[in-house]
């Protein structure tokens, strides 16, 4: 039995899926101008777990999970408009559509660093443009939008359960954000559906003229086209609970009354580094991208991230990675070559089924070193120990014998000179480039430890 903290009651229910023969969970995706940074990859990972303990519970082929790319955009726009000013050929639409393949390819390039499962499906919002139109003449038919000077807006007074997700009013809402009053708005709390697109901007033929689509309205569009006007689970980060989640709901319950959209709402909380808002201007601003290439292996941050409740913001900080790194290497000796067990140890999904407490499945992993075969297959369920993502904890297979000769033969010299000077050099120059020094009376052993670095040995010998 799964019981999560749905948002919408702010209570922790027991999951019931609508159709137990097919679960259906939604995550708002990224829009992709740029690489995702840190804090844009801790859905992805939390809610990854969600899917795999789902597809465990429910079987593998009864979880439809979605996650769109949100692919029209200013700030996509923006890019491409820079890009063929700075004289890149190609038309704009072309110059667009070559921006967000690009930064798909990193996208995924970056999430299946962090062991995070491919979704069943992953919508364009471009591919959708008509599903969008259609869903917005229906909100005009019934009321709840009109049109005007080009626009389309949402009428928010006419939807009476809006604000319930966020518990809030809608003058407090108003009185709380950064409403923009506009001469086509009848209210300032109306969003747009619709926005008419000059030659510079990407735009498709509407009734509304040309024009391109309000950020909001593809998640109800494709939510509704891949999933249905009922299902289980909308999923998303804490920051777009208002307004995006709360515009969502306003247009699906609106366009489709007969469904009642997401049944579950969940929010991650936000992420932190070193006990800071990430932000550009403090320096602390990094990528998914920025971290591997330091070399800090995805399932590193993985588990870091798995470390903390996503209902509780977290906290990015250099010592936890360094922590996890040595844990991971530590099971990863011990399972290396085991085959995972078929089970998965209960506690292990007592806690995932305690509204993903990550935290507490990692805290009984910790239980079962002694029991390689289960450790390994409990930590699969967490996307962890996965033989695929353990390239990095292999110690490379490297030839150091002919540096410990010559360390050996360097000592030996020094018995005779009294001058250890060149023996502390080249050992200080291995332990640079990650070698494990060990020095006895038998011999002299080389080990490549963590961080070794083949670079570093040349002119060594
Ligand atoms: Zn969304």
């Amino acid at each position: 039995m799964i019981r999560l903290h749905n948002t919408k009651t702010r209570r922790k229910e027991t999951f019931r899926p609508l159709d137990p023969g097919h679960v259906r969970m939604y995550l708002c995706g990224p829009t992709v101008y740029d690489r995702a940074h840190l804090g844009n990859a801790r859905p992805v990972v939390v809610f990854d777990v969600l899917y795999r303990l789902l597809r465990h519970v429910y079987g593998t082929g009864h979880v439809t999970y979605v996650r769109n790319f949100t692919d029209v955009d200013d700030k996509i726009n923006a890019t491409a408009l820079a890009r063929k000013e700075a004289g890149a050929p190609g038309t704009l639409e072309e110059l667009i559509r070559a921006r967000t393949e690009e930064t798909i390819g990193w996208y995924h390039a970056d999430m299946d660093a962090l062991g995070a499962a491919r979704p069943d499906h992953e919508p364009r919002a471009t591919d959708y443009i008509g599903a969008m139109i259609t869903m917005i003449a229906d909100l005009i038919t019934r009321g709840h939008a009109y049109a005007k000077d080009g626009h389309v807006l949402f009428r928010v007074r006419s939807y009476a359960g809006y604000g319930a997700l966020s518990g809030r009013s809608v003058d407090d809402m108003i009185a709380g954000a950064r409403v923009e009053v506009a001469p086509f708005k009848e209210d300032p709390m109306d969003f747009v559906l619709w926005k008419p697109s000059d030659a510079d901007l990407p735009g498709w033929d509407s009734p509304w003229g040309r024009g391109r689509p309000g950020w909001h309205i593809e998640c109800s569009a494709m939510s509704y086209e891949l999933l249905g006007a009922s299902f289980d689970i909308h999923a998303g980060g804490i920051d777009l609970q208002f307004p995006h989640h709360e515009n969502e709901i306003a247009q699906s319950c609106c366009a489709h009354p007969e469904g009642g959209f997401a049944n579950f709402w969940l929010h991650n909380e936000m992420l932190q580094v070193e006990g800071k808002k990430m932000s550009k201007s403090l320096g602390n601003f990094f990528t998914v991208r920025d971290l591997l290439d330091q070399g800090i292996p995805g399932e590193v941050i993985r588990f870091v991230f798995l470390q903390t409740h996503y209902g509780k913001p977290m906290d990015w900080t250099a010592e936890k990675a360094a922590q996890a790194e040595a844990t991971l290497r530590k099971w990863r000796a011990l399972t290396a070559g085991v085959a995972p067990a078929h089970e998965v140890a209960p506690g292990v999904l007592e806690a995932l089924a305690d509204d993903l407490n990550t935290a507490g499945a990692i805290a009984v992993l910790h239980g079962l070193t002694g029991e390689p075969a289960l450790l390994k297959g409990s930590a699969q369920m967490l996307g962890l120990l996965i033989d695929e993502m353990g390239d990095w904890a292999k110690a490379p297979e490297v030839d150091l014998s002919h540096l410990a000769a010559k360390l050996a033969d360097l000592r030996a010299t020094a018995m005779e000179t009294k001058d250890f000077a060149p023996v502390d050099a080249l050992k200080s120059a291995l332990m640079a480039a990650g070698v494990e020094v060990r020095m006895s009376k038998a011999g002299v052993e080389l080990l490549p430890g963590p961080g070794f670095d083949a670079a570093k040995l040349e002119g060594l010998a």
